[in-house]
């Protein structure tokens, strides 16, 4: 299991590359909630999320052991944070994506140098075929959560919480593979364990959920939630450890929830995150946390939406 040092060894190797982001502050959204809510703003990150913060400390550890071109396979923010990070120090990247990616997603991939490889539809098909690029060349393969490298990495979103806030009293985090929450975890529980850490999920890809009542990893069919960073179908084979061990709670949100904290957001803050971050806001807003006049962290994990597909997201919030 990772620890805080390899945390705070993260932070120091990624400093160069990743903002520190700032806390964004909402009166509406706070009176909404009956909490005090603070938006920790990786929206605003460089390449539009915190996943530039696990592939700047991977792919720079890469390097360190003499890794000359790398690889991933996803067509969403960990590609395009892969992409950024190798064209920043100099090395090529090859970024598998599904056959039926979009056009905005491959444009901002290309813009950071990045090689576009199509490849089936599915995970289980572009996997195997960016680990299969990285071998032949030599390269290494960047995965998206399952590594200690890229869960220290997202865990300095959490350091900085701890520095740029007095008095939390609970962090909430989306969850797709793991990567971000076991990061914060560890960096959370390791320096304040009085600080509550609540994970979130959209009701349909509840497969984190899942997995702690059974306490063991437990898959579910492929989904197609609205929070698309939040698809992944089964949790880690590492983060899902660090989650057994120190989160405090796991809630679950609608498809109609995140559609309305989306729109809220929008309307009220003139923030545009993604709809996988949405869900830390619908949590708050729709009373799943048990939590009453607190001062509560939402992490915003994200912004990058393809803006031909936001009016599908906007709903009318009028009360
Ligand atoms: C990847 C991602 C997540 C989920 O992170 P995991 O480390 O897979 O749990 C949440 N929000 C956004 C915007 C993402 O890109």
């Amino acid at each position: 299991m990772i620890s805080l040092n390899d945390v705070k060894a993260a932070r120091e190797r990624i400093s160069d590359i990743a903002h520190i982001t700032p806390i964004l502050q909402s009166e509406q959204l706070s009176t909404l909630c009956g909490n005090q809510l603070l938006l920790k703003s990786e929206h605003l990150q460089k390449t539009g999320s915190f996943k530039i913060r696990g592939a700047s400390n991977k792919v720079i550890h890469a390097m360190e052991i003499g890794a000359k071109y790398v690889t991933a396979a996803s067509s969403g923010n960990h590609g395009q944070a892969v992409a950024y990070v190798a064209n920043k120090y100099g090395i090529p990247a090859t970024i598998v994506v599904p056959e039926n990616v979009s056009k905005c997603k491959v444009n901002a991939i290309q813009a950071y140098n990045g090689k576009i490889e199509m490849c089936g539809t599915t995970s289980a098909e572009r996997l195997p075929r960016a680990q299969a690029i990285a071998d032949q060349e030599s390269g290494v393969f960047i995965p998206p959560y399952d590594d200690p490298f890229i869960m220290a990495g997202q865990g300095t979103v959490g350091l900085e919480i701890l520095e740029q806030v007095d008095h939390i009293d609970a962090i909430i985090v989306p969850i797709g593979g793991g990567g971000l929450i076991s990061g914060i975890l560890t960096a959370i529980k390791e320096t304040n364990p009085k600080i509550k850490v609540i994970g979130v999920e959209p009701e349909i890809a509840n497969d984190t959920y899942l997995s702690l009542q059974n306490k063991k990893i437990t898959a579910i069919d492929s989904t197609t939630t609205i929070a698309d960073g939040l698809r992944t179908n089964q949790p880690g084979d590492l983060t899902f450890p660090v989650l057994m061990k120190y989160v405090d709670d796991l809630v679950l949100v609608s498809e109609d929830e995140i559609r309305q904290a989306f729109s809220f957001v929008m309307e009220r803050t003139k923030q545009l995150i993604e709809p996988s971050s949405a869900t830390t806001v619908a949590a708050a807003m729709f009373n799943k946390l048990n939590i009453q006049g607190k001062n509560i962290v939402t992490v915003i994990s994200g912004g990058n939406v393809d803006l031909d597909k936001i009016h599908q997201l906007l709903v009318d919030i009028t009360e």
